[in-house]
């Protein structure tokens, strides 16, 4: 019996030497995937150009569902190349459809192909009158280091800071030798219609296609995960789908409220509700999201390289650790939220039909079709599960490669400009513009140069949207750069 202890406890030692020697193997060669540059010394740029974000800020751009402020939007037309002089007379410019535009600057060398830099005008709108805001969102007011407002982050530093990065360009006769274009849509925060899907049309009619596209997306954020130190530069390769899925429960009789069954369609349909809650469609590790923890592990603190260098054996452990917070567990599935629910008309009726929707953000590699099978698996037969009327269904975006022309030039200027981030590809878990361009180009990247803390994240579509100004001078910076390294 001691024996077959003692032989026992020899081989479980063994396995926990061979376990530990794998991962040590497996940690001591997980590369660093960062390439080095020189990072370029810093452009002088002057507080004029926070002045003119802060006065684009103050024209409210809003779109909604069936119209948008078109006073206002007229008003920023105006403003923009009043503001851009050499913008607005060297380069070419189309509106489309009234408020989006195209903007384009004709290259020495019509042998390269054109690279286009989009961004967007409008905004979306403030809840509650602009309750729990520290500052007015559309007033445009500069505090403690930075400037307040509706869109500062999404997305007029975008449109801003690309028409600066021209205008400085053109101040010193620089002449890009591949053309250029620049493209801002009107509506993009309503789903970009009439703005970046009419451009994209445009484009695709005339048989342009680019090398590369770079739409708003992943930022510089600082403390992106926890035990990396860095701040991560992530650059978006794709972006989940979108559907809106209908959840209907109907009962042939519902009774009398004094006399309640425990079947009614209300009772279903929120057990329905809770089941998909309880059950999240599964998580995996793949794509955009594997190659980001490739990027970013390599560069971690050690206990994390250890994690990330054998996620053959450590997955489920990352996954409960990204699952703990609702903006990590969103890259690692589809994710399905009940936003609209109603039923019922009397108070003492019970009511014979309930109904509910759940938007769903798809994961590339997964459809709109496994989105809904997987939803009919989970929640009780007696409910129908089908696409809303409205559902403006979208598949995941192609995953664009990091073994391109693209990716290398953002990778290089992310470098250059922000020296002390490291650069990682990344997953895009909202919708942009970006997604109406797949017919224009292969690789379409999402990336908005600006450092931000974790929590600033929060201000895109919340409340106290606010950037540092002096980050902001490196939004310029990155795309004058971008421009020299593309165009060359
Ligand atoms: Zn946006």
């Amino acid at each position: 019996m001691k024996k077959l202890r003692r032989l026992l406890f020899r081989i479980l030692l063994i396995g926990l030497s061979v376990m530990a020697a794998i991962f040590a193997f497996n940690t001591y060669t997980f590369p660093s995937k960062q390439i080095k540059v020189e990072p370029v010394s810093p452009m002088e740029i002057g507080d004029a150009v926070i002045e003119r974000l802060a006065a684009a800020v103050r024209i409210p751009t809003l779109s909604y569902e069936d119209h948008i402020d078109t006073a206002a939007f007229l008003d920023l037309d105006t403003f923009l190349w009043q503001s851009y002089p050499l913008v607005d007379s060297i380069l070419q410019r189309e509106t489309v459809n009234g408020f989006s535009f195209i903007l384009k600057w004709q290259g020495q060398n019509s042998r390269l192909a054109p690279i286009l830099l989009l961004g967007h005008m409008d905004v979306v709108g403030i809840e509650n009158g602009g309750e729990g805001w520290s500052e007015q969102p559309f007033a445009g007011i500069q505090k403690d280091g930075y400037l307040w407002g509706r869109g500062t982050l999404d997305d007029k530093l975008a449109v801003c800071g690309l028409l600066e990065a021209v205008e400085l360009l053109l101040s010193v006769d620089y002449a890009p030798q591949r053309t250029v274009y620049l493209a801002f849509g009107h509506d993009e925060e309503v789903g970009g219609e009439h703005g970046a899907a009419s451009i994209a049309a445009i484009f695709k009619r005339r048989n342009i296609e680019f090398d590369f596209i770079l739409d708003e997306g992943s930022l510089v954020v600082e403390h992106a995960l926890p035990g990396c130190e860095p701040p991560v530069a992530l650059i978006g390769l794709t972006e989940k789908g979108y559907v809106t899925i209908g959840l209907t429960a109907n009962v042939e009789s519902g009774g009398h409220s004094s006399m309640p069954g425990r079947a009614s369609a209300i009772n279903i349909l929120s057990e329905s509700i809770v089941a998909l809650r309880d059950h999240p469609s599964p998580a995996k590790i793949e794509g955009s999201v594997k190659a980001m923890f490739e990027h970013i592990g390599p560069e971690m603190n050690l206990f994390n390289k250890i994690i990330f260098a054998n996620i053959g054996w450590t997955k489920s452990l990352l996954i409960k650790q990204m699952s703990a917070s609702p903006s990590s567990d969103a890259m690692l599935r589809t994710t399905i939220a009940p936003t609209i629910m109603s039923s019922g008309f009397k108070d003492n009726v019970i009511p014979t039909q309930a109904q509910a929707q759940v938007n769903c953000r798809i994961l590339p590699g997964e459809s709109v079709e496994t989105t809904l099978a997987y939803i009919r698996s989970v929640v009780d037969e007696r409910v129908t599960v089908s696409l809303g009327e409205n559902s403006q269904a979208t598949e995941p975006a192609p995953i664009s490669g990091t073994g391109t022309f693209g990716y290398s030039i953002l990778q290089t200027t992310a470098r250059e400009i922000f020296p002390d981030a490291i650069v990682a590809p990344s997953l895009v878990v909202a919708t942009t513009d970006a997604r109406h361009y797949i017919d224009v180009s292969e690789n379409i990247y999402r990336f908005v140069p600006i450092k931000v803390a974790r929590p600033q994240v929060g201000g895109i579509h919340g409340i106290n949207e606010k950037i540092n100004v002096e980050e902001y001078k490196n939004t310029i910076r990155f795309y004058r750069q971008l421009i020299l390294n593309a165009c060359k």
